[in-house]
């Protein structure tokens, strides 16, 4: 088991940070690795279904390469690969709800091989009001799980926790679950439809009462 950068007895931590939409994960996780790597250490920056391909970039202007963690790809592989050359300290994962739970399997055998610390992002439910996923396997598998804090609201003013799906502004609970925001579903029975995103209470998403 070699260790990424020989310290005795250092121990990674997985670390699951989840929100909404909105809630600035993105920046975060991007502001995260960009503070790592200032500090001289050692990552990899992982996403998914980033609309600027593998380049990872936020409101703040800050954009970092990234690698792409499409379906076949082995985070243990890749962070093995990385530990043997340049060394590996940490990794940051955003958008982990998409992953699929043998990646997010994967990103605990990093910690718990390779001693570095994995920094996980990703959306709580989906559309449905359903954990993602990716979303539930790291929550069973995380060390520490962090709500992000960033006080979304619904049009109503309550705190808002659901990402309700619009469809012609109409909410929506079925249909695929991997949808990116306002696109045309060119292949999906969505098709002709104009599909938006609204972040809404728990009462409004159970009522389906949008602005
Ligand atoms: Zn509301």
């Amino acid at each position: 088991m070699g260790r990424a950068d020989g310290g005795p007895g250092r121990q990674g931590i997985l670390r699951f940070s989840y929100g909404i939409m909105g809630s600035g994960k993105s920046t975060v996780a991007l502001q995260v690795h960009h503070n790592l790597i200032r500090r001289g250490l050692r990552g990899v920056l992982c996403t998914l279904f980033d609309r600027e391909g593998t380049i990872v970039s936020s409101r703040l202007g800050v954009s970092h390469p990234a690698v792409e963690v499409t379906a076949g790809v082995d985070l243990l592989a890749l962070a093995r690969a990385e530990a043997a050359t340049g060394g590996l300290d940490f990794m940051v994962c955003d958008e982990v709800q998409f992953y699929a739970e043998e990646q997010v399997d994967q990103l605990g055998a990093v910690v718990d091989e390779t001693g570095a610390d994995v920094f996980a992002y990703g959306l709580l439910t989906d559309f449905r009001g359903r954990l993602f996923d990716g979303t539930r396997r790291m929550m069973e598998l995380a060390d520490e799980h962090l709500p992000l804090s960033v006080e979304a609201r619904c049009w109503c003013g309550r705190r808002a926790t659901h990402n309700a799906r619009l469809v012609d502004g109409t909410l929506t609970r079925e249909g695929e679950t991997v949808v990116i925001g306002d696109t045309e579903g060119a292949d999906t029975p969505l098709f002709g439809s104009k599909v938006t995103y609204e972040l809404l209470c728990r009462h409004h998403f159970t009522t389906g009462e949008v602005r």
